[in-house]
């Protein structure tokens, strides 16, 4: 394939360019994936994939992710009110700011992205919305090229009228919004909808229909994360009962209403563990992003187990090998982090490097 994004600039992607992206990766039949990051360890993994397949890829923090990025510093002594948003809020903003330069370092355009933010952590959004503007101001060019807003817990009429005012706002700065109809199941990032009745994992065409007749009127630059049985985490095959087609109904749904083919882009929350045939399909029917995160955690945790299980011996002191007396020679390289974070590295490069193959996401930029 040649490379159908050669217009983009290495760096993050504006979102102005979203829309013309996805038309673009629709008529290839093929969907970008969007990694989970937590650290640098997890985003340099991510652009040098992106580099070594010449794919675009979205690089997303969760609200938690945020927090752990900046550290929570537990033991500083504090008087300030909400400790987890503060670090929220700079964790997003430095991770942003440490992406705008690593991409252009590592020559790769990116597409950066918050992750799920529910009604109660709404600040964190303001907050990063504010700081926008400066750095706006500063480079010509905004710190994310989208955000997700996850009100999926309010009633459909309230989610679509928060959700517009932030698609008015953001839309001055072409910033694209990602919004939630229906529940994603499982448990991530303090996000738990393991208890949720299993009919609100099952989103409602007309609802579909609502929330695009009222987006579509502000802006053009959003996509819907609707639910057909997604769950975050993996699970045993057959507990995930994934109906794609509801993407399909809604989109002949607003066909009917509108008169007009619609160009609505669909959001993949869940996607570590989906088989093959079930992601080829929910692209045929609109989707443009899959969600990785458990997966990625999997892979980084493989990658220590795998070393930790190689180099046993050396690893449970500074001194000598196991079992064996009067041995004294130092282990310090064992030990050092950057030897065992490499395999971490080596596992989350592998699994990207293979899901970008098997989804033809290669050769793209
Ligand atoms: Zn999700």
């Amino acid at each position: 394939m040649k490379n159908i994004l050669e217009f983009l600039n290495n760096g993050v992607v504006n979102g102005k360019y979203l829309n013309k992206i996805f038309s673009i990766i629709k008529k290839k039949k093929i969907a970008l994936i969007a990694i989970n990051c937590i650290d640098t360890n997890t985003i340099n993994t991510v652009l040098e994939a992106a580099r070594i397949s010449r794919s675009l890829v979205f690089i997303q923090f969760s609200f938690s992710s945020s927090i752990f990025f900046i550290g929570k510093y537990y033991n500083l002594k504090t008087n300030i009110e909400n400790k987890n948003l503060e670090c929220a809020i700079k964790g997003a903003i430095l991770a942003a700011k440490y992406v705008q330069e690593a991409s252009v370092f590592y020559k790769v355009p990116v597409i950066l992205h918050t992750d799920h933010c529910i009604k109660e952590n709404l600040k964190w959004i303001d907050c990063i919305l504010e700081n926008n503007i400066d750095y706006f101001k500063s480079y010509g060019k905004c710190l994310f090229s989208s955000h997700m807003i996850d009100l999926s817990t309010c009633s459909i009429k309230d989610n679509i009228e928060i959700c517009s005012d932030y698609l008015s706002k953001m839309s001055k700065y072409s910033i694209g919004l990602e919004i939630e109809l229906g529940c994603t199941g499982g448990e991530e990032d303090g996000l738990d909808n393991t208890n949720i009745s299993n009919e609100k994992l099952y989103t409602k065409p007309k609802d579909i229909l609502y929330g695009y007749s009222k987006l579509i009127n502000i802006s053009k630059n959003f996509t819907i994360a609707a639910s057909f049985g997604n769950t975050h985490g993996v699970y045993k095959p057959g507990n995930v009962k994934l109906n794609p087609k509801i993407l399909l109904n809604a989109k002949n749904l607003i066909k009917k209403i509108f008169k007009k083919d619609c160009f609505l882009n669909f959001v993949f929350h869940g996607g570590s563990g989906t088989s093959n045939s079930i992601i080829l399909e929910s692209i045929n029917y609109g989707v443009v992003k899959i969600n990785l995160d458990t997966d990625i955690q999997w892979n980084y945790w493989l990658g220590v187990l795998k070393y930790y299980k190689k180099n046993k011996k050396n690893l449970c002191s500074q001194l000598g090998i196991n079992n064996i007396k009067n041995s004294f020679n130092p282990n310090k390289k064992y030990y050092d982090p950057r030897n065992w974070l490499k395999y971490s590295k080596k596992y989350v490069f592998k699994y990207i490097f293979n899901i970008f193959n098997i989804l033809k996401c290669i050769n793209l930029i």
